[in-house]
């Protein structure tokens, strides 16, 4: 069976966080010079590890095993957010170059701008699997200082680069590792999670009509305050939601606008972001019917009305059964009882990837569920352990334990 070199990749992973080191995290925007350096640092290693790297042109660090296959893929990415932590994405490029060290045949790449520094996010995954378009680069601009993409990738040198696609013929299956950043596997005492899927997000928006009026003159009796009616029905979604979602569903109002907005005004019209997530369609299709009742029901009860646009309905990305099956049995083999399956709530490239081959996810656990800022952090413990564990699920799978 193939061996992890844990001591190694700890090695790895703490020589990539001096590059860009912010505090105890790293600051690594796309296409930074410090982005870039963490980049050539991870042709180096692939060199070292016997793979064949190339930079393509969109950012993407692609190192091809160049023996026989079948062939694996795994990766992640390696920028940062801004001013953020040293494992997000770091981690899973980290392990593949792992599991190309333990042996095993596989392709390891970090996908340019996961994080989505620029309009569009996720531009290596999309690029890789041909679905970002030329017209799209041409568009996209860095969401911090309006840089336009195209000149961010000339002054990084990658401008004329070809872009790399897969031919997922060569595959069988993806893996990536990632932090949990959450704290279901923190606080279940687990080490290890073997994830089922990556969540969808539903969007919508709640458009609520009413009176804009004095709001001394007009009595309580004969107001038309759009601002309560939204807050009604967002309590009633709150309170209807628990009997109707999934174990692991999240429901979310990330704006609330009423106009016009002033003191001693009644609220004429709210307009309202809202937005839930689950790993299961039939959930997220009992979610919908749920939101669209209360809304019927908020409108034969309240004297200002209620409309529901729908802006988004994603797919969950559902993660292979032989993957997991595969994991499952390195997970109890290396921490019997300490881990678990779990949903993804966050957004991965394995959510790209899994579009075109069998893809799966492991998780470790991040101290606090601490993400998206320097004091991110994972036990080297568990680290070692992660590692182990993707190595050893990883040549599972192939047929090799
Ligand atoms: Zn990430």
């Amino acid at each position: 069976m193939p061996q992890a070199d844990t001591a190694r990749f700890l090695q790895d992973l703490h020589d990539l966080r001096k590059i860009g080191a912010f505090k105890t995290g790293v600051h690594r925007p796309t296409y930074s010079p410090q982005d870039m350096e963490s980049r050539e640092w991870l042709m180096e290693r692939m060199r070292e590890v016997g793979l064949e790297p190339t930079i393509d042109g969109i950012g993407n660090v692609f190192g091809k095993h160049p023996g026989p296959g079948p062939h694996l893929l795994a990766g992640s990415h390696i920028e940062s957010q801004n001013e953020a932590g040293w494992l997000d994405g770091a981690l899973g490029v980290v392990g593949a170059l792992a599991m190309a060290r333990a042996g095993l045949p596989v392709d390891v790449c970090a996908f340019a701008d996961e994080e989505g520094h620029f309009e569009g996010g996720f531009l290596g995954s999309r690029s890789i699997i041909g679905e970002l378009s030329e017209e799209e680069i041409d568009r996209s601009r860095n969401r911090t200082d309006g840089t336009p993409l195209r000149q961010a990738l000339q002054a990084a040198g990658l401008a004329g680069k070809p872009r790399i696609q897969i031919d997922p013929a060569r595959y069988k299956g993806f893996f990536e590792m990632h932090i949990e950043q959450g704290t279901q596997l923190e606080n279940a005492g687990l080490q290890i999670g073997v994830v089922t899927g990556i969540v969808a997000i539903w969007q919508f928006r709640l458009e609520v009509i009413g009176q804009q009026d004095h709001a001394g003159g007009t009595t309580m009796a004969e107001r038309k305050d759009a601002g309560l009616t939204a807050m009604r029905l967002l309590a009633a979604i709150d309170a209807e939601f628990p009997r109707i979602c999934g174990e692991r569903s999240t429901w979310t109002t990330g704006r609330i606008t009423l106009e016009p907005g002033a003191p001693s005004i009644i609220p004429g019209r709210a307009d309202v972001l809202f937005q839930f997530r689950d790993v299961s369609m039939e959930v997220l299709r009992r979610m919908e019917d749920g939101l669209r009742r209360l809304v019927q029901e908020s409108n034969r009860r309240e004297r200002c009305q209620t409309t529901l646009h729908v802006v988004a309905r994603a797919t969950p990305a559902l993660c292979d059964a032989a993957m997991m099956a595969a994991l499952d049995e390195a997970a109890e083999a290396h921490a019997p009882g300490k881990w678990q399956r779990m949903p993804s709530g966050a957004g991965h490239d394995a959510q790209y990837i899994a579009k075109q081959m069998p893809a799966v996810m492991l998780f470790v656990p991040s101290i606090g569920g601490i993400s998206h800022h320097w004091s991110e952090n994972t036990s080297d413990e568990d680290l070692a352990l992660g590692c182990q564990v993707l190595v050893d699920g990883a040549a599972r799978f192939l047929g090799k334990a």
